[in-house]
């Protein structure tokens, strides 16, 4: 028995297709600007517009921020959402001065007092309010404006339960399990009463939220908003308060398996219509991060070293998981493609995979630095450059750049 990763043992994962500009760029770098995040901003804008088009009337789309909040991915999103969510004052702070006058959704566990009152100071458009502490906080937050100042909007948050097949086939479950993430669907009725009972006259419930699983698909998507939506409708109508507006999360799915894959849009879109006509006065909001950002980032390195080690060839890269770490947070094979170099510019052998499949792994002293497994890659050679597709979206900004100290990636927006 071994842990380490091993070649043999991988699951297939497709190579992806490299967009040509993507391609141009990761070869015409010298080997010292490597690696580098190249994003094409064109794929982004493309794609970004297909799924806009593939949502109903009354349903918005926001973009949730902490998927990659790169001001040119924010930019080039701008004109197909309707807003953007964020999580925190930084990231509030962040899109308001990245994409200025946009609505803006304010959620996320553990929002500080500090927060809070930047977040009424900013003027955002929707509170999500994860808790009853976070509604009192609100409450007397909102009674301290000025009097002119217009009520704050609120959507509630609930941990709503999802099906055991949702459950099952989501990559990451928020809700319908024990988590920090909104209030507990048995506190809605006293939390409704709290809100129409006179004691908050400066907040407006809208209606509510509920982010609660990611890596599901258009049907799996479907019945989770379906259910929401008549969760929500009959706390609503207990109440006797209109409701509003249904954000639904996002979560849609990123097969990283399978990088031509796409999230069914105009299923989940289609499904979304009949939902919308069946609530004549609602409105509902999605938010994904993932599977708007994902297709356009790539991560473009060069081969270092290749060596067989107990029988595997190992391509060693500059760079790693401490710039991508999507592969290792997520337990995947990143999806990549290598472009071979014929020149080899050095008095010393170029080693080369001697086998056909070769695990890709990075420059940090850990095992688990691997960025993909099993790659089909005969004769790979130190100075190939090889590319990572689906890069878009929590790589970068949830990796550990500091850990051993390397030097940062280059940062490349093509079709700005
Ligand atoms: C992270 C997050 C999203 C986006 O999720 P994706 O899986 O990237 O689509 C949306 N809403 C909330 C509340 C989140 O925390």
């Amino acid at each position: 028995m071994t842990n380490s990763p091993t070649a043999t043992a991988a699951p297939a994962v497709a190579a992806p297709a490299v967009s040509g500009p993507v391609r141009e760029r990761a070869l015409a770098l010298p080997s010292g600007e490597l690696p580098a995040y190249v994003y094409d901003l064109g794929v982004l804008r493309a794609h970004a517009e297909s799924v806009r088009e593939a949502l109903p009337e009354r349903v918005e789309l926001y973009y949730a921020a902490k998927a990659n909040p790169e001001p040119e991915i924010l930019t080039a999103l701008a004109p197909y959402v309707d807003g953007f969510e964020v999580s925190s004052a930084g990231e509030l702070a962040h899109v308001a001065q990245a994409v200025p006058g946009r609505p803006l959704a304010f959620g996320g566990p553990g929002k500080t007092a500090a927060e809070t009152a930047a977040a009424l100071a900013a003027g955002v458009a929707r509170f999500h309010v994860e808790s009853v502490h976070e509604l009192r906080m609100l409450t007397a937050l909102s009674a301290e404006r000025p009097a002119q100042a217009p009520p704050v909007d609120v959507l509630l948050r609930f941990n709503l339960p999802l099906s055991e097949g949702a459950l099952r086939t989501s990559a990451l479950s928020m809700g319908g399990r024990p988590t920090p993430f909104g209030l507990d669907p048995s506190e809605a009725d006293d939390v409704m009463r709290y809100l129409t009972g006179g004691s908050c006259p400066r907040l407006r419930v809208r209606g509510v939220h509920a982010h609660l699983a990611s890596g599901l698909g258009a049907g799996a998507s479907l019945a989770v908003a379906e259910s929401v939506v008549a969760w929500s409708v009959r706390l609503f109508e207990r109440h006797r308060v209109l409701l509003r507006e249904v954000n639904v999360g996002g979560g849609m799915t990123v097969d990283y398996a399978d990088p031509a894959a796409r999230f069914d849009w105009a299923g989940y879109g289609a499904g979304l219509a009949r939902l919308t006509a069946a609530h004549p006065d609602l409105r509902l909001r999605i938010e994904p991060g993932r599977a708007m950002t994902a297709y356009c980032g790539w991560y473009a390195t060069e081969v270092l070293d290749v060596k067989r080690s107990h029988g595997e060839d190992f391509a060693v890269v500059r760079g790693g998981t401490h710039h991508l770490r999507t592969p290792a947070t997520k337990g995947h094979d990143q999806p990549c493609a290598a472009l071979p170099v014929a020149g080899w510019p050095h008095p010393w052998p170029r080693p080369a995979a001697r086998g056909d499949r070769v695990t890709v792994a990075g420059q940090l002293c850990t095992p688990k630095d691997v960025l993909a497994r099993g790659v089909p890659a005969p004769g790979l050679r130190a100075g190939d450059r090889v590319v990572f597709a689906l890069a878009g979206a929590y790589a970068w900004n949830i990796s550990h750049h500091d850990f051993l100290m390397h030097p940062r990636p280059g940062f490349h927006f093509l079709g700005g």
